[in-house]
């Protein structure tokens, strides 16, 4: 008893600290027209309110499987899409696919595909879009394709009892859901019919959907690519710029003062 009280008094204290407007209570009294409080009413305080932001933000971002510090900071802010030492026709590419992104980001609609080999920025533009739903205080759901195909393979065996898995009903289902690193996995067919599903289901409910992928469309799955690649409900586009990492070795050697655009 002692110390559940004295938890709540220092639960309290530092409530007062931190909030001067309700002293901790966590609620006001709105103040009629003659400007003196209403005590027959109460109305959250800014504090609470903001609490509950925190509370949600955290929320979204637990469920959205953006908690590696890299995707997080893969933002449309940090995107370099002038590098530097890029051709024109490569950067005129990357700055459509910058524009495509931030464009569904902003009214998530159908499906965006990303295609281009590994480091050319595909992964940066989809947990951009992510993170941009996120700030908004809307849902997404991040999903690196080999780490779902592994869950699946652990779950759906035919030795496992498992018929309903929490994930694989998330992902199916997210509002908004972004694939990254489709490719040409081998896995037992078990996984590869519940990533068929993944993508069937929200092919047949339109559910907005990113996919990245450094494969060329026809060596994917068929039943899959050909869902992918249907101008009816999305948009395939393909980065032609090539991986950043090397790019960045060399100009890195070449100027190490200058930075870069
Ligand atoms: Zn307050």
């Amino acid at each position: 008893m002692d110390t559940l009280s004295s938890a709540e008094e220092t639960k309290e204290a530092s409530a007062e600290a931190a909030c001067p407007i309700c002293k901790g209570a966590g609620f006001v009294h709105p103040l009629l027209p003659s400007g003196k409080p209403d005590y027959s009413r109460t109305v959250p305080c800014s504090c609470t309110l903001k609490e509950r932001d925190r509370e949600l933000q955290s929320r979204l971002r637990k469920y959205s499987g953006l908690e590696a510090r890299l995707l997080q900071n893969m933002t449309f802010e940090s995107f370099d899409w002038k590098r530097a030492n890029l051709p024109p026709e490569q950067s005129e590419n990357l700055k459509k696919a910058f524009d495509t992104a931030l464009d569904f980001a902003k009214a998530p609609e159908g499906w965006l595909v990303f295609l281009g080999v590994n480091g050319c920025g595909k992964t940066h533009l989809a947990a951009a879009i992510a993170n941009h739903r996120l700030k908004e205080g809307k849902p997404v759901k991040f999903v690196v394709v080999p780490d779902l195909l592994d869950h699946l393979r652990s779950t759906f065996s035919p030795q496992s009892p498992v018929s309903y898995d929490h994930l694989f009903e998330e992902v199916k289902n997210a509002p908004l859901l972004i694939l990254d690193d489709l490719g040409k996995q081998s896995t037992t067919p078990w996984a590869e019919e519940k990533l068929y599903q993944i993508i069937n289901h929200r092919y047949n409910y339109q559910l907005p959907t990113v996919v990245t992928t450094n494969c060329a469309l026809d060596e994917i799955d068929s039943p899959i690519s050909s869902r992918l690649a249907d101008p009816k409900i999305g948009v395939v586009w393909n980065i032609n710029a090539p991986d950043y990492r090397t790019d960045a070795t060399a100009s890195r050697k070449r100027t190490r003062k200058k930075k870069p655009g």
